[in-house]
């Protein structure tokens, strides 16, 4: 059920047209881990449907949001990093940073983070 963007960076990844240090994945998602890390821990979880962002969330693809969530959990203690702690973030647009417009979520773990962000 996988939608392509043909010139997206991660649709890439998850059609191995670019090689990725992956995680885990199933029909719905790919996680794998981000190629500049910001913590000894940084993944990136992603849908394998191409979706730009958060905006594109709806009541018509947001299942695909509950599923990211439950994993993200379950990673979490298989990681043994749900003791100490994480950050789950997504950059939404230009304000919000994003610079790969395919929807993704950085769980960051390993060591103190800081707050507010820049
Ligand atoms: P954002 O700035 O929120 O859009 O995050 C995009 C993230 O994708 C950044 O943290 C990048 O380091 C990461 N990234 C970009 N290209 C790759 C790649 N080929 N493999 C893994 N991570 C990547
Ligand atoms: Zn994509």
């Amino acid at each position: 059920m996988s939608i392509t963007n043909q010139d997206c960076i991660f649709c890439k990844i998850i059609n191995n047209q670019i090689k990725s240090d992956i995680i885990y994945q199933d029909n719905r998602i790919l996680v794998f881990k981000d190629i500049n890390p910001e913590a000894p821990v940084h993944l990136l979880i992603i849908p394998k449907e191409h979706i730009k962002n958060i905006s594109e969330i709806n009541s018509s693809n947001s299942d695909i949001i509950k599923h990211i969530f439950e994993k993200i959990s379950e990673l979490a203690v298989n990681l043994n990093i749900n003791k100490d702690g994480y950050r789950v973030i997504t950059n939404c647009g230009k304000h919000g940073g994003q610079t790969v417009e395919h929807l993704h979520f950085h769980v960051l773990a390993g060591r103190q983070l800081q707050w507010p962000p820049g």
